[in-house]
């Protein structure tokens, strides 16, 4: 993808890309579209990547105001004190609420739930999408009542 055919006017790596959709509500696999050995050897580096080199957060910088306040479940925020995958919470949550029960079961079997939330603010202060994270733990919480 191109810097002007990007939806955030500036392009990712190819890495960053794979992640980010990996990352979406139900996405399972990402096959990318392969011309030849190149992209086949580029496409592979995916699966060495660093941490660091998947985190896709500089999105942050360049989404729209209207994408701020909307969790996209990249995790820039951790580590949580309290232990909780914050990405992953949103995640179940956001597929909860659209009627998928067995993002509502992964939720329940989650070993540390919104309600182990102890507000502390620190994924507040780390998330580069402006979301209310300490207030989102509170609905989710209420929502699936633990
Ligand atoms: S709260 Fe922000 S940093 Fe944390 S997972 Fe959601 S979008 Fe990413
Ligand atoms: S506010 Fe809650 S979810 Fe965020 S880092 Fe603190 S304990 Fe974790």
């Amino acid at each position: 993808m191109q810097d002007n055919t990007s939806p955030f006017g500036k392009k990712l790596t190819r890495i960053q890309y794979i992640q980010y959709a990996l990352d979406k509500p139900g996405v399972l696999t990402v096959l990318p579209g392969i011309r030849g050995k190149h992209d086949l050897i580029d496409i592979l580096k995916y699966t060495t990547a660093t941490p660091e080199e998947k985190d896709y957060s500089i999105i942050g910088n360049f989404t729209p105001v209207d994408a701020e306040g909307k969790c996209v479940y990249c995790n820039h925020c951790e580590p949580c004190p309290a232990g909780l995958d914050i990405g992953l919470i949103n995640k179940y949550y956001d597929l909860a609420v659209l009627g998928d029960n067995l993002a509502k079961d992964h939720y329940m079997n989650l070993e540390k739930k919104a309600g182990d939330c102890i507000a502390c603010g620190h994924c507040n202060s780390r998330c580069p999408f402006k979301v209310d994270q300490v207030d989102r733990m509170k609905m989710i919480r209420d929502y699936f009542g633990e």
